[in-house]
């Protein structure tokens, strides 16, 4: 029996090859390949997607985060919350702009930022909160609100795990002050290569966003910021507005394998499995289970020829690139015992209903011998 994959990305978008192929024709056509109608028109139908006014097409996830701190003028002195347990670009866009990274600890059934954690954790130097919606679950955000609003910190969402996710009837990217998006390959919503985008209400954040991407320029060789070279291709916007329509479609089938997965696994000795989301719909960018010996588990599976991932192996606070903030081990307990005992199951759009069971079968075998 062939191996299963942890990501068939091949098959998700060989799904859309026909309409992929033709975009991508289109843009050759127009001649036309940085800041044109394909990125305005994808801005639009983004913005209506996630319900609000403007959206702004970026390089990427990484910075979209950064640019928006930079908008917001925020840098050295200036302290920002970040989850502890996260992928680490989240922590990079506080470095790049020279503020400092404040980590907060995750409640242990969302693995959220833990908004009672956060109350401890401000001080009279937080400007802004950045929740990061992990593995397609929206952070618990009205209690997030209900602490930055009066302060007049500001919440940025980290989507880049939540294209489509619902909290309370809303989508992620509508949720805070602004929202910053990824569209890499591998995302719900992924490009055919690097991409991302800010969602916004703010016309001001907005007008600053857009002479961020391109040079400080609003006016081509006129340029009223220092700015940087961010900005979404056309040709990524063109394959992006092909698959947003199906984007809905695409997560209702990843929720489906989800609830498989939640069904036929619950139960089994020591293995933790996502709990369920009062307040929305996650967008299941990932299926995340916990086990105390998720190494042992890991090799097992992948003898039964189940390929899985760790997201992540090693907490942002005890990677080399952040030795100098003097993070060391028992700092940040949680999100380390998180870290060694999270493991990902196969999770895509279109994966087939025996493949699934396939995966249910070896975890069912694998936990018996763990
Ligand atoms: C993917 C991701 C990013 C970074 O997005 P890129 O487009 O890869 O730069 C940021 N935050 C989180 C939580 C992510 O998963």
């Amino acid at each position: 029996m062939n191996d299963i994959p942890f990501l068939d990305l091949r098959s998700v978008n060989l799904a859309h090859q026909q309409a992929l192929t033709a975009a991508f024709a289109r843009v050759i056509d127009s001649g036309w390949f940085i800041l044109g109608d394909e990125v305005d028109a994808f801005e639009r139908e983004f913005a209506a997607y996630c319900g609000v006014r403007h959206c702004i097409g970026v390089g990427n996830g990484l910075e979209a985060l950064q640019m928006v701190l930079r908008a917001w003028g925020i840098g050295p002195g200036d302290e920002v919350i970040v989850p502890s347990n996260t992928y680490i670009a989240t922590w990079l866009a506080v470095s790049e702009v020279g503020a400092s990274i404040v980590p907060v600890e995750p409640d242990l059934l969302s693995y959220n930022i833990d908004p009672q954690r956060l109350l401890a954790a401000i001080t009279s130097r937080s400007k802004a909160i950045i929740p990061v919606h992990l593995y397609g679950r929206v952070a618990d955000m009205a209690d997030l609100a209900e602490i930055a609003k009066p302060r007049g910190i500001r919440i940025l969402e980290d989507a880049a795990q939540a294209h489509g996710a619902r909290y309370r009837g809303r989508r992620a990217g509508s949720l805070g002050d602004a929202a910053a998006f990824s569209f890499y390959p591998a995302k719900n919503l992924g490009a055919l290569g690097d991409g991302g985008a800010v969602t916004t209400d703010d016309d001001a954040l907005a007008d600053s966003l857009r002479m961020l991407r391109n040079y400080g320029s609003r006016e081509k060789y006129h340029n009223e910021r220092r700015g940087m070279n961010s900005r979404l291709d056309e040709l990524h916007a063109a394959f992006l507005r092909v698959k947003l329509p199906y984007l809905d479609r695409e997560n209702a089938m990843r929720a489906a394998t989800a609830s498989v997965y939640t069904h036929e696994l619950e139960g089994l000795t020591e293995l933790e499995l996502p709990t369920p989301c009062p307040d929305g719909d996650p967008c299941w960018h990932l299926y995340v289970v916990r086990h105390p010996r998720r190494d042992a588990l890991r090799r097992r599976l992948a003898e039964l020829g189940i390929h899985t991932m760790i997201h992540y192996p090693v907490a942002p606070h005890l990677q080399p690139a952040y030795v100098d903030r003097g993070g060391s081990p028992g700092l940040l307990p949680i999100s380390e015992r998180l870290h060694a005992e999270v493991l990902s199951l196969p999770m895509w759009p279109g994966m087939p209903a025996d493949t699934v069971a396939r995966v249910v079968d070896a975890v069912r075998q694998a936990c018996a011998s763990c």
